[in-house]
Parts: C-alpha cells; sequence; structure tokens
C-alpha cells in the first residue's frame, strides 16, 4: 500500500528518496553483522553523523538540534521511506529515539549541553535501565535503591535484560529515592556513567543468535553518581518511564507493517520450493491459505495504522496503538512460524536462508527473534489488558 498525500509532502518525499539515494548506506554495509544493540560500529556512527548534519536524523525537530521542522505527515513520510528500503537511522536505537527525547523534554541546560547533541551525533551510546528481576510489566515496584548523600546519590541493585549495557557509555537508571510514598511517587532517572567503580555490566546469551548477546544484567553496589546527573525532578521519574514519545508511537507501527509484508514476500517465494513431502511447497493449498491470510493481515495493519495515524493528526485519542503493537507483533510471528514450519527440518538450520526481512537470518532464527516484539513495551497480555479496559470499557481486575 502506497499513501498519496499533498503536493508539498511529495516534495519534501522526493528530496528525502533523492537524498537517500545519495547517501544511504550500501546493502554490503547494512548486512554487517550488528555486536549489541548500543555498539556503534565505524559504518553506523558515520551514518548518523550524515543524517543528523543533513538535518534528517530526526526531522521533527528544530533545526538547532539537527531536524527540519518537519510537520508529522513530513515525519510520516519519513518513517515510510526509511522502513520500506530497511534503514536503520541508528544502530543505538534506544539512545536516538527513547532517550534524546526524554533529555530534551526533561534535561536542564546543562545536561542537554554534555549529553544531547553528542547522542544525536552518535558520539556516545546508550542503554535503558528500567527492568529489574521483581519489576518487568510492573515497573513500578522497582527496587534499585539510590540514597542522596550531598552532591551525589549512592545506588545499590540489580537491572535486568539491559539491552547493549556492556557497550554502553551511559545508563538512563531508574531507581527509588523516596520508598515511603506510593510506588509511583518515589522513583528518579539518574544518568550513569557506565564506567563509574561498582556498575558491572554481565551480557549473557540468547537462543537466537548465538554470537549476538544484547541482554545484561547490570549490578549496582555502592555507585556514587553525581546529583547533577538526575533527570528531572527528585522523585519525579515517573512521568519519563512514560516517554516522551507520544508523537513518534503514531507513526511506529510502519516498521511492523513493512516486516510483515517483507515476511509475507518470503512465503511467496518459500511457495516455489520443494515440500519434504513431494512437489512445491505452494502446492499445498493449507500453505497457500496461511499466506493469503499473511498478505491480508499485512494489508490489515497498513490501513489500522493510517487509521490510528489520521485520528492522531485530527487529535484525536487513538487506542489503535495498541492494537497494532499486539496484531503487528503477533502476525508477523504467525507468518514466520508458517515458513519455519513449510521448511521442514531445513527451517530449524539458523544458517539457511530466510526470509529478506531485517536484512539477515533463516526462517528459524528470524521465528526466534521474533518473540522479542512481543514483550518490550507492553507485553502482549499487557496489551490486551489495555484494550479490554481502555478500548472496550471492560471492568478492572
Ligand atoms: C527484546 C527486548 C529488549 C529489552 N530491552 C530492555 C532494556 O533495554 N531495558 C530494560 O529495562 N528492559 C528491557 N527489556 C525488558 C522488558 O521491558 C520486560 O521484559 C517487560 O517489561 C516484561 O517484564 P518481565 O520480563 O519482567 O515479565 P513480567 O512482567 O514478569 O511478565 C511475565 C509474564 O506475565 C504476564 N503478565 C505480567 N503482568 C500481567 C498482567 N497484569 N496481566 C496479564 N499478564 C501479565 C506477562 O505478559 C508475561 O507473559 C527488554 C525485553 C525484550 C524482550
Amino acid at each position: 500500500m502506497r499513501l498519496r498525500y499533498g503536493a508539498k509532502e511529495e516534495d519534501f518525499r522526493a528530496d528525502l528518496v533523492q537524498w537517500l539515494e545519495a547517501n544511504a548506506p550500501t546493502s554490503d554495509v547494512l548486512m554487517q553483522p550488528k555486536l549489541s544493540s548500543a555498539h556503534l560500529s565505524d559504518w553506523s556512527r558515520k551514518w548518523q553523523r550524515t543524517l543528523f548534519d543533513a538535518g534528517w536524523l530526526v526531522p521533527g525537530w528544530p533545526s538547532e538540534l539537527g531536524g527540519r521542522n518537519a510537520t508529522p505527515v513530513e515525519q510520516m513520510i519519513y518513517f515510510e521511506e526509511l522502513s520500506r528500503r530497511e534503514i536503520p537511522r541508528s544502530l543505538n536505537p534506544q539512545g536516538l529515539s527513547i532517550i534524546s527525547p526524554s533529555i530534551r523534554d526533561y534535561g536542564t541546560p546543562e545536561q542537554r549541553e554534555q549529553f544531547l547533541l553528542p547522542t544525536l551525533r552518535a558520539e556516545v551510546s546508550w542503554c535503558l535501565g528500567m527492568s529489574e528481576p521483581q519489576a518487568g510489566s510492573d515497573l513500578a515496584s522497582l527496587r534499585t535503591r539510590a540514597v542522596l548523600d550531598g552532591d551525589h546519590f549512592v545506588v545499590n541493585g540489580q537491572k535486568v535484560w539491559t539491552s547493549g549495557a556492556h557497550h554502553a557509555d551511559w545508563c538512563l537508571c531508574f531507581v527509588r529515592t523516596d520508598p515511603e510514598v506510593p510506588k509511583h511517587k518515589g522513583i528518579s532517572a539518574l544518568i550513569v556513567d557506565m564506567k563509574t567503580p561498582g556498575v558491572e555490566a554481565r551480557p549473557f546469551a540468547e537462543l537466537s543468535e548465538p554470537d549476538y548477546h544484547d541482554f545484561n544484567e547490570v549490578f549496582f553496589t555502592d555507585a556514587i553518581v553525581p546529583r547533577a546527573n538526575l533527570l528531572g525532578e527528585l522523585n519525579g521519574g515517573w512521568p519519563i518511564t512514560q516517554g516522551s514519545l507520544a508523537h513518534e508511537r503514531a507513526m511506529l507501527w510502519i516498521d511492523f507493517a513493512y516486516n510483515l509484508e517483507r515476511a509475507t514476500r518470503g512465503l511467496v517465494d518459500l511457495g516455489d520450493e520443494e515440500s519434504s513431502t513431494g512437489g512445491r511447497i505452494g502446492d499445498d493449498p493449507v500453505y497457500r491459505d496461511a499466506v493469503a491470510q499473511s498478505a491480508i493481515d499485512a494489508q490489515a495493519l497498513m490501513c489500522m495504522g493510517y487509521r490510528g495515524f489520521s485520528k492522531f493528526m485530527a487529535g484525536r485519542a487513538a487506542p489503535e496503538h495498541s492494537l497494532l503493537k499486539l496484531f503487528g507483533s503477533e502476525s508477523i510471528q504467525r507468518s514466520l512460524e508458517l515458513g519455519l514450519m513449510s521448511e521442514g527440518c531445513r527451517g530449524l538450520d539458523t544458517e539457511s536462508r530466510g526470509p529478506r526481512m531485517w536484512r539477515v537470518g533463516s526462517w528459524a532464527t528470524q521465528w526466534l527473534r521474533s518473540f522479542g516484539a512481543t514483550i518490550p513495551g507492553g507485553t502482549s497480555e499487557i496489551q490486551r489488558n489495555i484494550i479490554a479496559e481502555r478500548v472496550l470499557g471492560m471492568p478492572r481486575r
């Protein structure tokens, strides 16, 4: 599906496409294996810096922060064109998409000076310290403790699932600064230098790719963090956990939609391959029905996404966000599972070829990876709760 907007917006698209054609990294570069979501390889630093210098890294931001004051429709076009080409803006997505808007919105002028531009220019990378062994979906239960002692905090506790912590320069870390008040009201956000004595990141292995370590446990033992690194108010961390992303959230479904289209095209190609039971995989009518369903789901996702976006543009509530996250992540998983099961034993070989989606990985690797999308930012069960309570108006449990 390709929507056309007004003439001014289509001129914006033409400028962007022309610029991407001249500057975007080649396929070979994009295929290079990543080490983690906070490891900035040489090419990715250069690419992010090139985007920044040209005003294409954060087009909706003002020009002094590397943007071009793009309207929401222009930003939608921007995400459409990058997603269609599978081009990442940054290899440190949490730094660019979550942490830099938080520093822009909550940081002091000194913090913006010290952290914001270096983050946008890919000079530093970040991890996000939210989840703990006893605090994931119920983030407000976090226990990592920070005690204010004069001009610094003393931090003790543990984070888990911290993506890229072993490669990150900095961590935006949510800590409990007041255990006596209701749990949402006693949380603060600290900017922690990952080289601080007493901060230890321990990466652990992942099932989907043996050579790719993104998850970490991070331990804090009497780690000293300057008071100047408090982001926002003391005990005012909860609104920061909710993110500064309301704007972009209306557009982030586009990656799901293009990935589902790519997975569907991969299933169509797979249909031409030999089946383990003889003939072609695509000769099986059950397979053909499931591929058709995948194509229908991809179009439904696009329609729902654009409907939510147009409500957002009109300033109306858009409950589509939870539906899009749930339907997008689970539809992709169903399509990948179909590919995996239909390839038979070959599909389980993580070295074998898969659909051209996320650029690398067999059906097995991509199916294993797809679980990741159903968990962060609210698990599928949490999305179902939100849909039941806030969209359908069912009673809270
Ligand atoms: C790819 C990936 C990257 C991540 N990166 C980071 C990161 O960089 N930093 C970070 O801090 N965290 C990160 N996380 C962690 C993520 O935020 C948590 O996994 C998520 O919040 C869920 O928490 P949990 O794993 O503790 O599961 P839990 O919250 O313990 O949930 C366990 C199960 O119970 C279900 N459940 C929980 N509560 C309810 C409820 N009220 N109703 C119904 N069912 C419920 C859940 O759906 C789930 O199936 C990442 C996770 C993934 C998968």
